[in-house]
């Protein structure tokens, strides 16, 4: 039985690559300059928008969290303090329905497996996380459409 849901941030809540390029940290090859992003701080995690399609992901969670009553967290992966201090101040600020106990910030995204368990469901936009959470006989939902997976989620909480 499932009863832990834990959300991604960059890709399903917050809006990662539209901050990427409103700070002109972007490489040529497309990838993160992560001196860049560490250099500017906390502000740069802070300050992030959210995704629209991962809000009203989260509102549509927190209905459903009525009705079948589950823990709600986050699983998110950030190697450095500001990050990991910003990502939770954006949470605190955006997402107060969410216990900062249930927060779990690893340092990098394959760090994120080992929080795999029976009765927990990952909603992650990387296939690999949700590949990885499955294989280690816990359940995850690849982020699609905030109406895909809420329906894929009720399936799975009725379930
Ligand atoms: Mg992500």
């Amino acid at each position: 039985m499932i009863d832990e849901v834990y959300l991604d941030m960059d890709g399903v809540l917050t809006n990662w690559d539209y901050q990427i390029d409103f700070y002109n940290a972007r490489k040529p090859t497309g990838k993160a300059n992560w001196d860049k992003v560490c250099k500017i701080g906390a502000k740069f995690w802070i300050d992030m928008p959210w995704l629209l399609e991962g809000h009203d992901l989260y509102l549509g969670i927190l209905e459903l969290q009525k009705k079948y009553n589950f823990k709600l967290g986050v699983l998110s992966a950030i190697f450095s303090n500001s990050g990991k201090r910003g990502k939770r101040y954006w949470l605190e600020c955006n997402c107060p329905e969410i216990n900062q106990e249930n927060v779990i910030i690893c340092n990098r995204s394959f760090n994120k497996v080992e929080h795999a368990k029976p009765n927990r469901l990952l909603i992650d936009d990387k296939p690999e996380n949700c590949a990885d959470f499955v294989g280690a006989g816990s359940n995850a939902i690849l982020f699609t459409t905030y109406k895909e997976v809420l329906h894929k989620l009720e399936e799975k909480l009725k379930a």
